[in-house]
C-alpha cells in the first residue's frame, strides 16, 4: 500500500495531506486530554465517551506515556454507580457508569430510591479506558454490573441504554456485548433473545437498520455482525467459510457492504450519502471481522481520509473542514486497519486497540 505514496500527483493534495501524520495526531490528541475546548461544553454528559476517544486513540498511536495513568483510574472510578446492598441489585436499575459528574445524584439517608442514570455507552467507554491502561479487572464489581444490567433487556431481546428507558436499539445490544466480554461475564444478556433481535434487523438488502424493518445504516450494521461475532453466534473470516447454515445472510451483507464504497474511495453510511470517515471504520470493520477487507480499494480509502486529515491534527467528517475527536478516532482505527506503521492493531470487534499487557 504505501509504494502508492509514490504514484500520487503531488497537485491532488496539499503537501500536508500526502502521509499519515501521527505526531501531529498525538498533539491533538494530548491537547484535548488536557484541556477540552469549548466546543464540548454541550457534550459535558458524555465526558467520558470523550475521554474513550483520547485515551483509546492515543494507544492506537502508540503514545500512552501522554496520561496520567493513575489520574484517569481514579477519574474513571469516580464516575461508577454502586449499589447500597445487595437488595438494590434487583431494584430496577443498572449499576454501571455515568457519563460525567453532572449526572450522579448524591442519596440522602431517608431517600426511598435515589434514581442513577448510569448508560450502557458510557460504561462500555470505562471498562475500554480501564483495559487499554492495564487496570486489574479483578477490582472491579463485575457481579453487580452484570447483574443490574440485566434489568435493562427487553423482552423483545434489544436493550435500554439507562433504567429509565429512553431509545432501544442495537446500540445498546452491542455496548452490552462489549461490556460482558470485557468484564468476561455474560449473566447480564440473554444472548439468544439477542441474538433473535439482531437478525430481526437485517434488512431486504443485507445490511442492518438500527430497529427491525429500518433502513439499513453502517453504524446499525457493524453493532449486529461485532454483538454476533462478540456472542460467539457467528466464526471470523464468514466468506471464505460460511455456508447456507450461517445464521445471516453473508453475500448479500457483503454486497451492501462493498457497495458502500463511493468513487472517491470513501464510504458512506447509506445509499446515495456522501462519504464520511467514521464509516471506513463501521463498514471497513464490518468487512474485516467477514474476511472481506481484501475486496475494499485500500489505495483509494487511503487517499480519501487523507482529505480529511486536519492541518492541526485530527481527522474531519468529510474532506477539508476541522477536526472533531469522534471523526478523528474512527480516522486512527481505519488507518491501523490499513496497516499504517506504528500504530496498534485493532480488536475490531471491541473497537478498541488490541490488549497485549497488565499494566503500563
Ligand atoms: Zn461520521
Amino acid at each position: 500500500m504505501s509504494d502508492d505514496d509514490d504514484d500520487r500527483s503531488p497537485t491532488d493534495h496539499g503537501p500536508e495531506d500526502q502521509l499519515f501524520d501521527r505526531e501531529r495526531h498525538i498533539r491533538y490528541l494530548e491537547m484535548n486530554y488536557h484541556i477540552l475546548p469549548s466546543f464540548y461544553e454541550a457534550q459535558e454528559i458524555n465526558h467520558l465517551t470523550l475521554a474513550y476517544f483520547i485515551i483509546s486513540g492515543l494507544h492506537i498511536l502508540h503514545a500512552l506515556d501522554r496520561i496520567d495513568r493513575e489520574a484517569v483510574i481514579n477519574w474513571v472510578l469516580s464516575l461508577q454507580a454502586h449499589p447500597k446492598n445487595e437488595d438494590d441489585l434487583n431494584n430496577g436499575q443498572f449499576y454501571g457508569f455515568h457519563g460525567s459528574k453532572s449526572s450522579q445524584f448524591h442519596s440522602v439517608d431517608n431517600a426511598v430510591s435515589v434514581p442513577n442514570n448510569s448508560h450502557l455507552a458510557s460504561t462500555y467507554c470505562a471498562l475500554a479506558i480501564l483495559k487499554i491502561v492495564g487496570y486489574d479487572f479483578s477490582l472491579i464489581d463485575s457481579a453487580a454490573i452484570s447483574k443490574s444490567m440485566k434489568h435493562l433487556q427487553r423482552s423483545d431481546g434489544s436493550f435500554m441504554p439507562i433504567y429509565t428507558g429512553a431509545e432501544t436499539d442495537l446500540r445498546f445490544v452491542y455496548c452490552a456485548a462489549v461490556i460482558s466480554s470485557l468484564l468476561e461475564n455474560w449473566s447480564g444478556i440473554d444472548k439468544e433473545k439477542a441474538k433473535n433481535y439482531i437478525l430481526s434487523c437485517q434488512s431486504y438488502d443485507g445490511g442492518f437498520g438500527l430497529h427491525p424493518g429500518q433502513e439499513s445504516h453502517g453504524g446499525a450494521t457493524y453493532c449486529a455482525v461485532a454483538s454476533l461475532r462478540l456472542m460467539g453466534f457467528i466464526e471470523d473470516d464468514l466468506v471464505s467459510k460460511c455456508t447456507s447454515s450461517c445464521i445471516i445472510d453473508v453475500p448479500l451483507l457483503l454486497d451492501w457492504c462493498l457497495q458502500r464504497q463511493a468513487v472517491d474511495g470513501g464510504f458512506q453510511g447509506r445509499p446515495n450519502k456522501i462519504s464520511d470517515t467514521c464509516y471506513a471504520f463501521w463498514i471497513g470493520g464490518v468487512l474485516k471481522i467477514l474476511g472481506a477487507s481484501k475486496l475494499l480499494n485500500e489505495n483509494t480509502l487511503r487517499e480519501f481520509l487523507l482529505t480529511c486529515q486536519s492541518q492541526y491534527g485530527g481527522f474531519s467528517k468529510f474532506p477539508r473542514e476541522l477536526p472533531d475527536l469522534y471523526h478523528s478516532y474512527y480516522g486512527f482505527t481505519a488507518f491501523s486497519m490499513l496497516q499504517e506503521t506504528d500504530l496498534n492493531s485493532l480488536n475490531i470487534e471491541l473497537g478498541i486497540s488490541a490488549i497485549h499487557h497488565t499494566l503500563i
